[in-house]
């Protein structure tokens, strides 16, 4: 059984912890491996065009993070100091309580036809109704693969819009089940094959036809209880972390200003396990932000409040449309090391484990920005990348960061001037 909880991984040099982490998830080192070697330029040049080289990101391992009653070691590919740090601590808390629960909807995705050119639409839509069962079974057939395995087309909208700048057009939403892939591939030829037979029910022109990013039918969610007494430190009650935490939750809920910020937060740690898996990030953002407005105004997409015995609970709902299976997910060794280490099975486990970063990260923002402020924490981690960034190497990054924070003048000019000193 994998355990997520290695006491002083942090302290450890980075050999040390790549045994920890082989130990800890019983996989062989050598399923490890990925992780230093990474893609190989060959590799890369089949990916995208114009290739010269490859881009390496630091890659964190979250830890403490019990999901659905299952331990997991979610690795993070992340720029950012102290989201890895943040995600383990508050994974920690978390575990008091029973750690993450989280489900999912069905894995649909949406793909949009664009119709133009129709004199009705109104006549238009309930052809289109009409022919439905005709038009799935037409685009449950395009991809034998993915029917194999339980997926395909499964309904079929049509929407009119009627005050474009173009004037009126349809659009049909073809709902389609993608099971373990991301599914844009599946579905934008779906899209591409159905068009024919849409022009020639409607009379219409199909023009524009690809998935769209909104997921709102593939949700993850979880939630979690953090006993209050757990949330207690140094000066600070658990009752009172506790209501600084949903005091800065209602703060988001009712400003988009905060909630962007609030929800940027919730995506430090989205982002980090989706690329960590090869995963699409532009398109997990495009659909966490277009969901977190679709009230109309923009808003947190995470809940902060308490239970009847004064426990803190927080809850995140966000579209999750992420694979296991296609795009780089197969293609990149490190993503299929990523998805071996948390022994994910379905995208829907991935996407259980993602909203449960993502939600743990929330929290350790909030609980900081609620009692001592952002920068503390942060500036310690953010002091040695400017230590690098003025020159420093080897011990030398520990030393002028540490007197950068004592001086609490994290800049680049002062990690100057103290290199020199140090080494004059
Ligand atoms: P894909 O086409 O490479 O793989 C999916 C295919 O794998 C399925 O269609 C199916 O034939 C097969 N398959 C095998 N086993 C399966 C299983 N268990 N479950 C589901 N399918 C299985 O990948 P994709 O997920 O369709 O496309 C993802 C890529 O598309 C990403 O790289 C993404 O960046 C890109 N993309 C995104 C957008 C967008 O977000 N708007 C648009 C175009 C392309």
């Amino acid at each position: 059984m994998t355990t997520s909880r290695i006491s002083g991984f942090y302290k450890l040099t980075l050999e040390e912890r790549r045994a920890k982490l082989a130990d800890a998830s019983q996989l062989r080192p050598y399923n490890l491996l990925p992780f230093t070697n990474g893609l190989s330029a060959e590799a890369a040049d089949h990916m995208i065009e114009n290739t010269i080289g490859t881009f390496v990101l630091p890659l964190g391992i979250g830890l403490n993070f019990m999901v659905n009653g299952r331990d997991v070691l979610v690795p993070m590919a992340i720029e950012e100091p102290s989201v890895v740090a943040g995600a383990s601590f508050m994974a920690k808390l978390a575990r008091s309580g029973g750690g993450f629960i989280a489900t999912t909807t069905e894995p649909l995705m949406i793909g949009q036809m664009q119709v133009i050119n129709i004199t009705n639409l109104e006549e238009a839509k309930f052809k289109l109704y009409e022919h439905k069962a005709e038009l799935l079974a037409e685009a449950d057939s395009i991809d034998p693969v993915l029917k194999k395995f339980g997926g395909g087309a499964r309904d079929l909208e049509v929407r009119i819009i009627d005050d474009s700048p173009i004037g009126g057009f349809l659009v049909v939403h073809l709902i389609y089940d993608v099971r373990d892939a991301m599914g844009a591939n599946a579905v934008n030829t779906a899209c591409e094959r159905l068009a024919p037979k849409v022009e020639s029910i409607t009379g219409g022109k199909v023009h524009l036809r690809i998935l769209s990013n909104l997921a709102d039918r593939r949700l993850a969610r979880v939630r979690c209880v953090i006993p209050f007494k757990e949330l207690s430190f140094e000066g600070y009650s658990g009752d009172q972390v506790r209501d600084g935490i949903i005091a800065a939750y209602a703060f988001a809920a009712s400003d988009p200003y905060r909630a962007a910020t609030h929800n940027k937060g919730i995506m430090n740690g989205v982002d980090a396990v989706v690329i960590a898996t090869g995963n699409d990030w532009r398109a997990i953002e495009a659909g966490a932000h277009a969901y977190a407005a679709r009230s109309g105004r923009y808003t947190s997409l995470s809940t902060w409040n308490k239970d009847k015995d004064g426990n803190l609970v927080g809850t995140l709902e966000m579209p999750m449309a992420v694979g296991i299976i296609g795009g780089a997910t197969k293609v990149h060794p490190a993503a299929q090391a990523a998805v071996k280490l948390m022994n994910v099975k379905t995208a829907s486990e991935l996407a259980e484990i993602i909203v449960s970063v993502g939600l743990a990260q929330n929290m350790a923002a909030l609980r900081a920005l609620a009692t001592e402020g952002i920068q503390r924490g942060h500036m310690s981690l953010h002091a040695r990348q400017v230590a690098i960034a003025a020159g420093a190497s080897g011990d030398m990054i520990e030393k002028v960061a540490a007197q950068m924070v004592a001086e609490k003048v994290v800049r680049i000019d002062r990690a100057e001037e103290i290199l020199k000193s140090i080494k004059g």
